[in-house]
């Protein structure tokens, strides 16, 4: 397909920000229709429940269909709480991410990211019901899954220099687990070809798209704000609102952000490049308050059973899962075809 078809299916050429979802594109669509299916089919997906296990089968089986070596990947892990009590717990489970691959010839690698499991509550700990069925997870993280999915299948025939892998992460909301584990399997050389991980979180309740580069890597060499840069002159260039963390909060820099998968890369010196949508202009400037949505009290739908929901969400948010998902693709898909080599960088 050439590039202009591609962005043809997008939407680029035909849809300025925002679009509604009366015209959203094909991708964008499909992204949308993964994330309300993974939602509704699969709540309480936490780490080592059955929905989990069901929801990565799921993912396996789509990203094989769309031609990709997939493996599921299982590993052992644990979470610890602390009773009433103060007796500290320590739960054994296993966990698994979904690798999916398209081989390069470079000897490069881009890792596209997204976790697929909802969050432990402490109640549900607390009841001793392992495998709460309450929280469905629409925006944290039904929402990045589907876009995962949606670019997947838009990048499945590119002509890539570099190896791309797909992974949906399990565990994520235990603490990185999923992503943990991923890194810890791979050897320092295969470590060492990972050019790129791009994560993708929550990207439906926040106000605002943020484009974001790792803490330490970024620290270290600011060459690795290379991927963030380029992601806000590609929404600059489509009239598409997407910023970068603006760094109110002295733990959080200016463009960089936290508290997902990417941070297990960032931590292993690979350059990330962190998709969310929140606010990081709101409450303590710490990107954990991501709406001024006044019908969504504090500010929050993560790990919300209430509200991060079919029912809910796109009640308060008309449209929203087209928009968010269309706005993300027009970014990511050249973004990647650049990364990876299939199409010259400008
Ligand atoms: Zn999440």
């Amino acid at each position: 397909m050439t590039l202009h078809k591609i962005l043809a299916v997008l939407g680029v050429l035909s849809c300025l920000s925002p679009c509604m979802a009366a015209d959203a594109s094909p991708a964008a669509e499909r992204a949308a229709r993964e994330m309300r299916y993974i939602a509704s089919q699969f709540p309480g997906r936490l780490a080592g429940a059955e929905r989990e296990f069901a929801a990565a089968e799921y993912l396996h089986i789509q990203l094989s269909s769309m031609g990709y070596q997939t493996q599921t990947q299982a590993f052992d892990t644990e979470y610890s709480y602390v009773f009433a009590n103060n007796v500290r717990q320590r739960r054994l489970l296993q966990s698994r991410n979904v690798v999916a691959t398209k081989p390069g010839v470079s000897g490069k690698v881009i890792v596209i990211g997204a976790h697929f499991d909802t969050a432990t509550t402490l109640h549900e700990v607390h009841e001793g019901v392992f495998g709460g069925e309450q929280l469905q997870g629409l925006d944290d993280n039904a929402s990045g899954v589907g876009v995962m999915l949606a670019l997947a299948r838009e990048l499945a025939d590119a002509p890539v220099q570099h190896t791309l892998k797909f992974v949906a992460f399990g565990a994520k909301e235990l603490g990185l687990k999923g992503s943990q584990a991923y890194l810890a399997q791979l050897s320092a050389t295969e470590r060492s070809q990972i050019v790129l991980m791009v994560n993708l979180d929550s990207l439906l309740t926040g106000d605002v798209l943020y484009f974001n580069a790792g803490q330490r890597t970024l620290a270290a060499n600011p060459a690795a704000g290379a991927a963030r840069d380029r992601a806000l002159a590609l929404a600059a260039s489509l009239a598409i609102d997407a910023r970068s963390n603006p760094g109110l909060h002295p733990d959080y820099p200016a463009g960089t952000g936290c508290c997902s998968d990417q941070e297990s890369f960032d931590k292993a010196g690979i350059p990330v490049l962190a998709v969310e949508a929140t606010n990081w202009s709101l409450g303590k400037g710490d990107g954990y308050t991501q709406t001024a949505l006044p019908d969504i009290p504090g500010g929050s739908s993560w790990h919300r059973p209430d509200i991060d929901n079919l029912q809910r969400l796109p009640q308060l948010l008309p449209g929203r899962l087209e928009q968010r998902a269309g706005d993300s693709l027009r970014i990511l898909l050249p973004l990647l075809l650049e990364a990876s080599g299939a199409r010259p960088a400008p």
